[in-house]
């Protein structure tokens, strides 16, 4: 399916379905802002605790945490992204629509970033204004480049609206564990290395939301802070790497739509920095970032609070700041690879169906239950006793008697449900009493288990 095409399938498909709506739709919608539906959240929520397990469960010495949105102004003075947090901008003379200069030069295959000097970027742009036209008015008269600060503001506590000391929404979602791990160190005496995770909001005033969940001005990161000594960073890092890139394999993703990257630019205090990068309908792009970061942020927040942020190693005795690799990764655009993954149109039944291949556990629902016919009381019975206890055990379960069966399977296939539970007369008699007839998503193979081993059947 042509690129585009598979892109507004998708986004349609997130509507239809109840996965993804457009934020504030009835007011005419709000850009960069979109919102979960029941199908949605549930996708959403599984892709969590997926990676929460994976970077809390499963590890040891890993702590989680959710700190607060709202931080002290000089949280953000310190990262860094009070003065340095700005894409380049440049708007259009005619129409005034703004555009985000590195990317567009990068859809024209030149390599350019936010980190560049406004004086580099500019002349790059001068050098290609000619191949860069305006998406609105097809003009090519644009402004020159100045950098747009991303940070959004709050008046949280400003009484006299002076402006003074601005409380940011979150730039980005880590900055709450630099701000906690003294704290973590203190309350749980973690031995170094150690990591602490979690999933938080971002907010930043994108110059150019765009392609659906990718670049949104409100989104979901879930980060990790692993803490090590200084100068321990490579072994480290390369193994981090590696676990990150098979986390996405674990969510059932393929491998050669997946990359790691390697990036061109390092800002002055990182060792250095890779994206995961996945193959979207437009092309490869960046779902998460992993960095070598030194000892800049917490060296940063002990210049700027004045608080010692050593780590005092118990075994050697050594105080030092600790040095930094960082995972972060966007859930909305995680969510987006997931569905472009999973979103199929094939045969079936002679029929061309729409089917989410999702793994049984990232799916929204993990089994509908019907029953046959659904005007005989016998069956309605049976189909419902069954529906209850795998909706006490599994919770994402689903009744579905609407329309005919065939109706139903294109339904469930389109949201990705993996099976479908049918109660017939063979489930009220003769040797097949008690079982009923499992159909398999993705080949539509019918099988007959007993009632008794459906929760172990759904649970492998
Ligand atoms: P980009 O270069 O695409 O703007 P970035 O390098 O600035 O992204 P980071 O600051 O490293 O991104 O953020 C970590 C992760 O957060 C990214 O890998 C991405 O998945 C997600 N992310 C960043 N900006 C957005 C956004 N505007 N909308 C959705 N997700 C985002």
């Amino acid at each position: 399916m042509e690129s585009k095409n598979k892109m507004d399938a998708i986004i349609s498909l997130c509507k239809r379905r109840g996965f993804v709506f457009q934020g504030s739709e009835i007011y005419g919608g709000l850009a960069g802002v979109y919102d979960f539906g029941p199908r949605g959240v549930e996708l959403l929520n599984n892709i969590k605790q997926s990676w929460w397990k994976a970077n809390v469960y499963n590890k040891e010495n890993y702590f989680g945490l959710d700190s607060g949105m709202f931080k002290h102004s000089r949280t953000w003075e310190a990262s860094g992204h009070v003065g340095g947090f700005s894409d380049p901008l440049a708007e259009c003379r005619k129409c005034n629509t703004r555009i985000r200069v590195d990317k567009e030069l990068g859809s024209i295959g030149i390599t350019a970033d936010e980190k560049m000097s406004e004086q580099k970027i500019n002349d790059l742009f001068n050098q290609n204004r000619d191949k860069i036209k305006c998406s609105t008015c097809g003009e090519k008269n644009f402004s020159q480049v100045k950098s747009f600060n991303l940070l959004v503001k709050s008046n949280l506590g400003d009484f006299t609206s002076d402006g003074r000391e601005p409380v940011y929404l979150p730039g980005e979602a880590c900055q709450g564990i630099y701000l906690n791990y003294k704290n973590i160190v203190n309350s749980m005496s973690p031995k170094i290395p150690f990591g602490i995770s979690q999933i938080g909001k971002a907010f930043r005033n994108e110059i150019s939301p765009r392609n659906f969940l990718f670049r949104t001005r409100e989104f979901e990161q879930a980060d990790t802070q692993y803490f090590i000594k200084p100068n321990e960073n490579k072994k480290a890092y390369e193994a981090i790497k590696k676990d990150r890139f098979n986390w996405y394999l674990s969510l059932g993703i393929q491998e050669n739509k997946l990359r790691l990257k390697q990036h061109d630019n390092l800002v002055f205090y990182a060792k250095d920095a890779w994206d995961i990068e996945y193959e979207f309908p437009s092309g490869f792009d960046e779902v998460e970032g992993i960095h070598d970061r030194t000892d800049y942020d917490l060296t940063q927040h002990q210049k700027f609070s004045g608080v010692d942020l050593n780590y005092v190693d118990q075994e050697t005795g050594q105080k030092y700041v600790p040095w930094i690799l960082e995972t972060s990764m966007g859930l909305g655009r995680v969510f987006l690879a997931v569905l472009c993954d999973a979103y199929h149109e094939d045969e079936m039944d002679g029929e061309t169906r729409v089917v989410l291949k999702l793994k049984p556990e990232l799916a929204p629902i993990l089994c509908a239950v019907s029953p046959l016919l659904k005007n005989k009381p016998e069956l309605v019975a049976k189909a419902r006793e069954i529906y209850s206890s795998l909706k006490k055990e599994f919770g994402r379960v689903m009744w579905d008697d609407n329309s005919n069966i065939g109706k139903r399977y294109r339904r469930q296939d389109e949201i990705g449900t993996p099976f479908c539970i049918t109660i017939d007369f063979e489930t009220l008699e003769g040797d097949t009493k008690d079982t009923v007839t499992v159909r398999m998503r993705d080949d539509g193979l019918q099988k007959r288990i007993s009632i008794s081993e459906l929760i172990s059947f759904l649970k492998m």
